[in-house]
C-alpha cells in the first residue's frame, strides 16, 4: 500500500472533548479546532475521528446518566451528533476551515460498492482540503456502542479502518493520558512511560490493563487493536494526551511525544 505523507487521521475520544455532565468542553474543542486548522494550514490532509455523539445528547436531553438502553443511546446520539457537528463546523470555520460529515456502519466497509463511494467520497474530500469528521453511524448501528465482534467495535478500531482507507501515513489517537505506561498510572505512581513501541505481543497487552474513563468507550486494549491493525498496513500509530493537541505540531518535527507504534515497513 502506498501511503500518502500528508494524510493524517485523528481520533478524539468523548473524555477529551466532553465535561463529566455531558456538556461540550467548548475550551477543549476550540484548541484541537485551532492546532489542526494550523496543521491543515501546513499542507497536510487531516480525517478527524470524533466520538461524543452520545455524551452529549445526553448532556443535552439532561438525562441523569449515559444511557443504558439502546433505543435511548441512539436517540441521544441522534440529538447529540448535531450538536457536534455545529460547534466542528464553526470553530473550523472561524480557522478558515471547511469540514464534511461521514457516518459509518460495519456495512459500509464490507461491502464493495459502499467501500468503493467511501474510499471516492473521502478522496474527493481530502482533495478539496475539506476536512472530513467521522463517526460511527450510532443512531441506526448498533455495532459500536453494541457488540465486540465487528470489524470496528468501537472509534479507536474505526480510526485504523479509516486510515487504511485513505492510506494515511499516521494516526494520531488523542487519549486522557500522555501515552502506553508499563503499568497502570492512575494506580502505580511508579508507571513509566514508553515511547517507541516496535511490536505488540502479548506481554505489551497485559502490561497496559485498562485506563479508559467512563464517559468514552475505549480504553488502552482498543488502542492497542487499533495500533496493530493499523501498523499491519505501515502506518506510524501515536497516542498522545488529548489535552494537549499542540503535540501534534511536536510529532510533525519528528519530536518524541507519547507513545510511537512503528508502523511495518
Ligand atoms: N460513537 C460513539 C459516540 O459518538 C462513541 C464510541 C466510542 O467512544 O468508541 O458517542
Amino acid at each position: 500500500m502506498a501511503l500518502s505523507k500528508k494524510r493524517i487521521v485523528v481520533k478524539v475520544g468523548t473524555s477529551t472533548i466532553t465535561n463529566e455532565n455531558g456538556d461540550i468542553n467548548i475550551r477543549q474543542l476550540d484548541h484541537l479546532c485551532r492546532a489542526l486548522s494550523a496543521v491543515e494550514n501546513m499542507g497536510y490532509d487531516l480525517v478527524l475521528v470524533s466520538s461524543g455523539a452520545i455524551a452529549v445528547g445526553a448532556g443535552k436531553m439532561r438525562l441523569a446518566q449515559k444511557p443504558k438502553d439502546l433505543g435511548l443511546k441512539q436517540a441521544a446520539a441522534a440529538v447529540g451528533q448535531l450538536e457536534l457537528m455545529h460547534l466542528y463546523d464553526k470553530l473550523f470555520g472561524e480557522y478558515g476551515r471547511l469540514v464534511g460529515q461521514i457516518l459509518l456502519s460495519n456495512e459500509d466497509v464490507q461491502n464493495p460498492e459502499r467501500r468503493e463511494n467511501l474510499t471516492n467520497t473521502l478522496n474527493a474530500l481530502l482533495e478539496n482540503h475539506i476536512i472530513p469528521i467521522i463517526n460511527e453511524n450510532d443512531s441506526i448501528s448498533h455495532a459500536e456502542i453494541e457488540s465486540d465482534k465487528k470489524l470496528f467495535s468501537d472509534n479507536d478500531m474505526l480510526s485504523a479502518v479509516v486510515a487504511v482507507f485513505c492510506e494515511a501515513a499516521k494516526l494520531i489517537i488523542l487519549s486522557d493520558i500522555d501515552g502506553l505506561y508499563d503499568s497502570n498510572p492512575k494506580t502505580n505512581p511508579d508507571a513509566k512511560l514508553i515511547s517507541r513501541v516496535e511490536n505488540i505481543d502479548e506481554e505489551l497487552r497485559n502490561r497496559a490493563g485498562d485506563s479508559g474513563s467512563n464517559r468514552g468507550t475505549g480504553g488502552m486494549i482498543t488502542k492497542m487493536d487499533a495500533a496493530e491493525l493499523a501498523t499491519s498496513k505501515g502506518i506510524d500509530v501515536l497516542i498522545i494526551n488529548g489535552q494537549r493537541p499542540e503535540q501534534i505540531y511536536d510529532i510533525l518535527d519528528k519530536k518524541i511525544v507519547g507513545t510511537l507504534f512503528v508502523g511495518k515497513k
